[in-house]
């Protein structure tokens, strides 16, 4: 089997952004935000030909240190470094810089694996898939993403170009693309090292930000956020009208995709299999943007209005989403993670509080006083309290309870 790696997108995000969980960072106010920006390159053929050959080959030195690392049961660091640093260097013609990279993305890619075979992802203590997987040394795609630090790798915001060590020598004026946020943001708080990888046909620089933190205002009310399947969002203040980001369009996009999907998976060809990965991809990224686009709305209104915003703990959520289909599970798990995130960061770098909320009855509790019932819920869309009679669409109801509970949750770590 592959093992995935950092050069997928959704792996990307969980390893460099760190978000602070449950009240973690409420105490003094502030959050710390890092960034992920993601800058698509537009090299000339000639450039494009020699980064391809610089990925090639930083990849084919990971896979053979990956293989010795294997073999020899050497998966630090340091230790790898040790063993192979010069020969890494000279087999493969890389610069003192790119052949330490290579050693430290071979030990990191160990060091996720290993944390997944403890963690039991990959089956239990001799089962087949897990024996299967540690049997063989960890395998680098060509593309695959290769971290270059400042040395490596320098920009020039002006001109909008990088200059980059590649096998050929060191390569200057290579143009990208960004919009006009990413642009501020790099020219600003860019920070360490940058990713490059190739994906489906284009070229990208992943580079991480680290923003300043923003105090955090205290807040006037708050909004509350439920998340859902047939509306992605639906924010409500404790007694304000809702509003409804509505899954429509992104479902309707999943669903075709797997129409699509099921037609490819019966052909086992290389080809369907390419396409099927780039599907999944260009899902990803459709469901990314819809979430993005929610999250900034939710976050602008908040910030113009001077509320905080609850959320339900990730935890919960996970919880809550038990479909029948695993798969099902999975990818709304994960875009409600997602877009979890995506407003706890925009929140925290708007200044906008942000308070995690226990989802517990949220959906079966009224939110005009406070019965908690199961028949509260009639069906998917409808409440309909059994005790005072108050009516209210099921997640405006939900989102009502959030952000009561975001309410007393700031009150309780805020008092004197
Ligand atoms: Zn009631």
């Amino acid at each position: 089997m592959r093992v995935k790696r950092a050069d997928d997108a959704s792996a990307l995000f969980s390893r460099r952004v760190r978000f602070p969980s449950r009240w973690r960072g409420l105490g003094d106010n502030v959050f710390e935000v890092k960034l992920v920006v993601q800058v698509k390159l537009l090299p000339t053929p000639e450039q494009a030909a020699a980064l391809e050959a610089t990925l090639r080959t930083v990849n084919d030195a990971a896979t053979w240190v990956a293989a010795l690392a294997h073999s020899q049961r050497v998966f630090r660091n340091y230790d790898l470094r040790r063993h192979v640093y010069g020969q890494v260097k000279d087999r493969y013609g890389l610069a003192a810089q790119a052949a330490q990279h290579v050693i430290k993305k071979v030990a990191d890619a160990y060091t996720t694996l290993h944390a997944h075979v403890r963690n039991g992802n990959l089956g239990k203590r001799g089962s087949v898939r897990r024996e299967r997987v540690l049997a063989r040394p960890i395998v680098f795609r060509p593309g695959a993403a290769q971290p270059f630090d400042d040395r490596c790798l320098s920009w020039r915001m002006d001109a909008r170009t990088v200059s980059i060590w590649t096998v050929g020598g060191r390569m200057k004026g290579v143009a990208f693309t960004a919009s006009a946020d990413q642009l501020t943001l790099l020219a600003a708080h860019r920070k360490g090292e940058s990713d490059l990888l190739y994906r489906d046909g284009r070229w990208f620089l992943i580079a991480t930000c680290d923003l300043p933190d923003v105090p955090v205002r205290a807040p006037d009310g708050f909004v509350g956020v439920d998340l859902g399947i047939a509306n992605i969002a639906t924010t409500a203040t404790g007694t304000g009208d809702g509003v409804r980001h509505s899954g429509k369009t992104l479902n309707a996009v999943r669903h075709r995709h797997r129409e699509l999907r099921r037609r490819l998976q019966a052909k086992a060809t290389k080809s369907a299999k390419r396409l099927l990965r780039k599907r999944r991809r260009k899902e990803a990224r459709f469901a990314a943007d819809t979430n993005h686009t929610i999250a900034r709305r939710i976050v602008t209104e908040a910030a113009r209005t001077g509320r905080g915003i609850a959320l339900e703990d990730l935890q919960g959520i996970r919880d809550r989403v038990r479909l029948r289909k695993p798969q099902r599970v999975t990818l709304h798990a994960w875009s409600f993670h997602q877009l979890g995130h995506f407003i706890a960061y925009k929140a925290a770098r708007a200044g906008v509080a942000l308070v995690w909320v226990d989802p517990a009855y949220t959906s079966q509790a009224c939110s005009a006083c406070g019965h908690v019932a199961k028949n509260n819920r009639p069906d998917q869309e409808t409440f309909a309290c059994t005790s005072c009679g108050f009516a209210e669409h099921a997640d405006v109801n939900a989102a009502r309870n959030i952000a009561a509970r975001g309410e007393t949750g700031w009150a309780v770590s805020h008092a004197a």
